[in-house]
Order: C-alpha cells, then sequence, then structure tokens
C-alpha cells in the first residue's frame, strides 16, 4: 500500500495515520523524495481502504500488490520524466539518444566527440572515467580529474553527462561535474550504494545485473527511490546466458516488460548488450520498438584504438548512420 501525504501534512497527523495502519497489522516506512512524501505499508490483511482515507493529510491512497511498490505502475497514473534542464528531458515521449566512449580517454578524444554529438543534435554523453574492468590490468580509467575536463567541454557544448559511480565515496566528488549517475551492471545490488544514491537530488540510472532478473532490478530501484530519489531510470543490458556467439544475450523481452510493470523510463544498452560492433545497429533498433524510451551506446573516433570495449564501440560515421535509424523508427512506432 502507497499513502501519498499532502504536502504540510502535520505530525501530529502523521503519528495518528501511522498508528492507525499499525493497528492493521502493516509494517509502515516513511519515504520522503523530491517530489512527494509517502508511507509505504507492508501487510497481508485485507481491509477496507476507507478505514485510512477519512484521515486528514492524506492526498492519495493506493493497493500495489507487486512486492516493489514506488517503482510499480500500478500507482502511478503518468510515467516518470528525467528532466536535465535546458530542455532535455527523458520520457516516453521522446527517445533519447546517450553516445560515447566506453572510457574518457584524454581532452582530445572528449573534443571530437562532444563535436560528434553537436553534429547529430545529441544531448546527452556518455563515457566511463571509473571503469570496473574484469581483469585489474585493464586501463580503469581518468577518474576525477577526467571527470573535470569533461564536464568544462561538455557544458561548453550544451550537453550532458552520464558516467557509472562505482562506490559510495565518488558520489560526493562527481555530484557537480555530472547530471545522471550510472550504477553499472556489477553493481546493481550494492545495496549501500543504492541507499546512499537515494538521498542526492541528481538522477540515476540503474545498469540490469549481469546474472540479474527483471524483479531485482526493480527492487534495485526501489532502494533508490524509497531511500529518497525517484529521479531514476533503468536499462537493459544484455544479461549472461549460454550463449557464446555475443558477449551478452540482449534481453529486448524485459523492455517490453518492464514498461508494463514500472512508470520510470526504460533505456536500451545495445553495445553492452550484444558486445558487437557490426550487431549494435539492429539490435539498438529492435529495441525502440520494444518500446525502450531511449538508447545509450558506445562510439568513438578511432573504435580500434579505443582503450575498452572497441570491439563493439561504432565509428563516428556508423553512430550517424544509427542515430538517423533510430529517429526514423521512433517516428514509424509513434505512427503504427
Ligand atoms: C559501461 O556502460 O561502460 C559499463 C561498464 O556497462 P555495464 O555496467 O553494463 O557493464
Ligand atoms: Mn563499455
Amino acid at each position: 500500500m502507497i499513502i501519498q501525504l499532502k504536502k504540510g501534512i502535520s505530525e501530529n497527523d502523521k503519528a495518528s495515520l501511522v498508528e492507525r495502519i499499525n493497528q492493521l497489522k502493516y509494517k509502515t516506512t516513511e519515504v520522503n523524495t523530491q517530489k512527494g512524501d509517502y508511507i509505504i505499508g507492508i501487510g497481508k490483511k485485507e481491509f477496507d481502504i476507507r478505514d485510512i482515507g477519512f484521515m486528514p493529510g492524506i492526498a492519495d491512497i493506493h493497493r500495489v500488490s507487486d512486492d516493489y511498490k514506488l517503482v510499480s505502475k500500478k500507482w502511478k497514473v503518468k510515467n516518470t520524466e528525467i528532466d536535465l534542464g535546458d530542455g532535455v528531458v527523458i520520457s516516453e515521449g521522446g527517445m533519447s539518444i546517450m553516445a560515447g566512449p566506453c572510457s574518457i580517454e584524454g581532452e582530445d578524444q572528449i573534443k571530437k566527440t562532444i563535436d560528434h554529438l553537436v553534429e547529430n543534435n545529441v544531448k546527452i554523453m556518455r563515457g566511463g572515467v571509473f571503469k570496473p574492468r574484469s581483469s585489474p590490468y585493464s586501463f580503469r580509467g581518468m577518474g576525477i580529474d577526467g571527470l573535470k575536463t569533461w564536464y568544462t567541454e561538455a557544458r561548453k557544448a550544451g550537453i550532458k553527462i552520464i558516467t557509472e559511480v562505482m562506490q559510495v565515496s565518488q558520489i560526493e566528488e562527481m555530484h557537480d561535474y555530472i547530471d545522471i549517475y550510472q550504477v553499472g551492471a556489477r553493481n546493481t545490488q550494492n545495496f549501500n550504494l543504492l541507499d546512499e544514491l537515494g538521498k542526492i537530488d541528481k538522477p540515476v540510472l540503474i545498469k540490469r545485473g549481469i546474472s540479474g532478473t527483471i524483479d531485482e532490478l526493480l527492487y534495485s530501484a526501489e532502494y533508490v527511490f524509497s531511500a529518497g530519489n525517484e529521479n531514476l531510470m533503468l536499462c537493459e543490458r544484455g544479461i549472461r546466458t549460454y550463449e557464446k556467439a555475443s558477449r551478452n544475450t540482449m534481453d529486448i523481452n524485459a523492455i517490453s516488460i518492464l514498461k508494463e510493470k514500472t512508470h520510470l523510463p526504460v533505456i536500451a544498452d545495445p553495445s553492452h548488450g550484444i558486445g558487437i560492433r557490426d550487431h549494435v545497429e539492429p539490435v539498438a533498433l529492435a529495441c525502440i520498438m520494444a518500446g525502450a524510451d531511449g538508447i545509450i551506446y558506445e562510439t568513438h573516433e578511432k573504435p580500434e584504438e579505443a582503450f575498452s570495449d572497441g570491439q563493439q564501440t561504432l565509428n563516428f560515421r556508423e553512430s550517424a548512420k544509427l542515430i538517423d535509424k533510430m529517429r526514423k523508427v521512433f517516428e514509424l512506432k509513434r505512427s503504427l
């Protein structure tokens, strides 16, 4: 059960409400976010919601049968929109494109990528400065100094930044230089990190765990929301299966299922999803048809020289072609 509280509900009214819900044998958690105040009631007993509906300070009550509550679609009339400012909004109404290298490598690469994005009217740049690498001997990112250089160049060009945060201590140092925190597939169930991201005022994109289920991804999002941050999106990035012909198996099913289960924007990452350059385009287009609200993918001026993930990275010519096709497919989908 989700109880939406009225703005400015008195502490007394809140206490009486909690007491009444507890009498019904429901456990309560109070959630306060940038957008609203809620009480989550967890319990099994059937009761008539009019039993509490009359109490002062309540804006609305919803029964949500899913085990995750706040991220469920069952209570929210409108899907979540993420407003990054300057007219950049991630929502169902538009198809957001986030493109850039796997890793930020230096000023020259940053500038060339930004030029490519500006030429193609892409507003959000991806790139890692803290890189989770399977081997400790691989390039592990330029760190906070790389992020600062990137931020300076991106702001000059009106480009927003999404980058991965790997641990709690990085949240604060990154805060002023980014627009979206990305939680990587290896950190989807780092609950301490999720809790802390619930306390900040910037949007968060959570990737699906490498072997994570759709429900587990939704629970991860529930952590961030219930800790206070409802500026959230989810990202399907492929899962590990027995298939060896591709790096991961892009679970296009998940996109359609997530769109049914949650009001949060659903983003698809075909680069990590299939992991092979030549197949990124068809998979990206399929994800749009399946309902993705945005696509995040890797591009680099010279993929063969990229510090990481070159094998799945598009060059700028391929990237421009993809952008054009994605926009066409999105328009087609809208017209159906
Ligand atoms: C990335 O986007 O650079 C990345 C490391 O992705 P994932 O966490 O999905 O592996
Ligand atoms: Mn990568």
